[in-house]
């Protein structure tokens, strides 16, 4: 039995590894969590809490579908803390970190070279092979804009959006149509590697190595920020960092799968200073642009798909970029195996199983009018600024659903509900968070009729309306 447990445990972490692709698989789980698949359930020890909320609310529904996929049925799962694997990720990385920060140079007025472990600007990144459609070109402009003249139109430039979408894509295509260009100082690394090689700063006394190799910089970009909320150490650090660069014409590029003000526990400064740039968004693609991807995607890899192949694929895989990167690989190699031409039927046997779809996407019409409706108010009254009880209930639960079943911005939804600002929609979505949390009955009156839910029941109600 033991050994079919540590079998399922393999399969379904090698599904989660592949779910959640190389990178953050090592920022998140390599090392730092112990996931056990049982008969009765699923068992995933971290190393603090900090990571268990995030991988909770981030990953909870992959590993479901790997168990599901595996073990052939769900099963529960429980997160627990196990601080020894802190011990142990911590000791490494410092470890690493450490061999990184005495290959630093010395001490002011030397030389700035990159730092030798963050990774080479790669070249598969550029922005020649960044497909680009509606959901990508606002950060796409930024970026060019960005490499015609750094730091001269926004600083910093901040990017985000879900995981798989290009951000890291977009980061290291910059940097490298910087540095191949212009000759500029230039590093991207992730937040992670930022903190560790403070940390190691800290530890060995080289701050000042730390500090002058990135302060230095023409340009700096740093990958997955929202690894800084809860370490108020490396964000101070970072807002110094991030105040050298300030007013001197160098640019800081930042990439989050947050907006700066929905990344969980960072100071008011770092946001509003991360806020102060130009802040940009990635959606997932639409169908059109999945088409383009994929079509581009089969060049690069020297293949050619039929028209017929490539809408198949585009309408069944609606997730990420990467998604379906995995689709068209999978499609090629059942092909080799097969050794047969890649038709419809073919890759439709290749992606069965892969597919990989997002819910149904609600509009912020639909919404707002299911809700209007409900609560008996109208479509101007949510819109307006009006404080009548009824009227702001009504705004509130917009927001919260608009957040929660369509794929926009706070910024977006802010101005899509009478032009509001983001702050509004995302003290909206706060409080509800805690009235959910603490269970709270909400009560009103529609039409002299006294009525009462809980904030989850309501919720619930208005999703299944909204939906039907
Ligand atoms: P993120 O950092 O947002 O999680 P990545 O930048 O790592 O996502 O992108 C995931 C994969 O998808 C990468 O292989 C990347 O090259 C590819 N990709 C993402 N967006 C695009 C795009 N617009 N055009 C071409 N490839 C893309
Ligand atoms: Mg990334």
């Amino acid at each position: 039995m033991a050994l079919l447990h540590d079998t399922a445990t393999e399969h379904v972490t090698s599904d989660l590894q592949a779910a959640v692709g190389p990178e953050r698989w090592r920022v998140w789980f390599d090392g730092s969590t112990d996931i056990r698949v049982e008969s009765d359930r699923v068992t995933v020890g971290v190393a603090n809490l900090f990571i268990s909320d995030y991988l909770k609310s981030h990953f909870t529904k992959h590993l479901a579908a790997a168990v599901r996929a595996r073990v052939g049925r769900d099963l529960p799962i429980t997160w627990h803390v196990q601080p020894d694997l802190f011990q142990k990720r911590r000791a490494a990385n410092l470890a690493d970190e450490a061999e990184a920060m005495d290959q630093l140079p010395d001490s002011a007025g030397q030389e700035t070279k990159p730092a030798p472990s963050s990774p080479p600007a790669a070249p598969r990144f550029t922005l020649d092979n960044f497909v680009v459609g509606p959901c990508n070109q606002m950060a796409y402009a930024a970026a060019r804009s960005a490499i015609t003249a750094p730091g001269k139109d926004f600083h910093p430039l901040f990017i985000h959006g879900g995981c798989g979408l290009g951000k890291t894509h977009l980061l290291y295509a910059i940097l490298h149509a910087l540095e191949t260009r212009s000759r500029l100082r230039v590093v991207c690394l992730s937040a992670e590697q930022f903190t560790n090689r403070y940390l190691a700063g800290v530890r060995t006394g080289r701050l000042d190595a730390f500090r002058h190799h990135y302060r230095h910089l023409d340009v700096l970009a740093i990958d997955d920020v929202h690894f800084l909320g809860g370490k108020p150490a490396t964000q101070e650090e970072f807002l110094h960092t991030f105040d050298e660069f300030e007013g001197s014409g160098r640019l800081i590029i930042l990439a989050s799968d947050a907006h700066p003000t929905e990344i969980q526990a960072v100071q008011h400064r770092l946001i509003s200073r991360w806020v102060s740039g130009l802040v940009v968004h990635l959606s997932a693609p639409d169908v059109q642009t999945r088409r383009h991807i994929l079509h581009t995607k089969a060049r690069e890899m020297g293949r050619t798909l039929s028209d017929d192949v490539v809408h198949l694929v585009a309408d069944r895989v609606q997730g990420s970029v990467r998604d379906l990167e995995g689709a068209l690989t999978r499609i090629l190699a059942y092909a080799a195996l097969l050794k047969q031409p890649v038709t419809p039927m073919l890759a439709r046997q290749a992606v069965e199983g892969f597919i990989v779809t997002r819910r149904p996407r609600a509009g912020v019409r639909e919404i707002e009018t299911t809700v209007a409706d409900f609560f008996g108010v109208t479509i101007e009254d949510i819109h307006s600024s009006r404080k009548a009880r009824l009227i702001s209930l009504a705004r509130q639960v917009t927001m919260v659903l608009a957040r929660e079943m369509t794929d926009l911005s706070l910024a977006e939804i802010a101005r899509l509900l009478g032009g509001k600002n983001h702050t509004t929609v995302l003290a909206a979505c706060r409080k509800w968070r805690r009235l959910l949390q603490e269970g709270t009955e909400i009560a009103w009156t529609d039409k002299s009729d006294r009525r009462a839910l809980s904030a989850e029941a309501l919720l619930a109600h208005l999703r299944e309306r909204i939906r039907r």
